[in-house]
């Protein structure tokens, strides 16, 4: 089963989530059954790691860390 990278257009969440082909995803805040697919994004299980490194790489290339635990910070830093 394939994870898939959402992005909800109501309230901007971007989320992963394990899709099955019956699985009807919908935004685990605001509740919205339209979020959309981030095809970009996708990778096989077990990948998802890549997915989240490259969220960190994206979040200290805009200056914040909040991705970061405070060990990892001293090591970007
Ligand atoms: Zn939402």
């Amino acid at each position: 089963m394939p994870i898939y990278a959402y992005r909800c257009p109501h309230c901007e969440l971007e989320f992963d989530k394990l899709v099955r082909a019956d699985t009807v995803v919908t935004c685990p805040r605001c509740g919205a059954a339209d979020v959309a697919k981030q095809v970009a994004l996708t990778a096989p299980q077990g990948k998802s790691k890549a997915i989240v490194a490259r969220a960190r790489a994206q979040a200290a290339k805009e200056g914040h860390f909040s991705h970061y635990s405070a060990a990892e910070r001293a090591k970007v830093r």
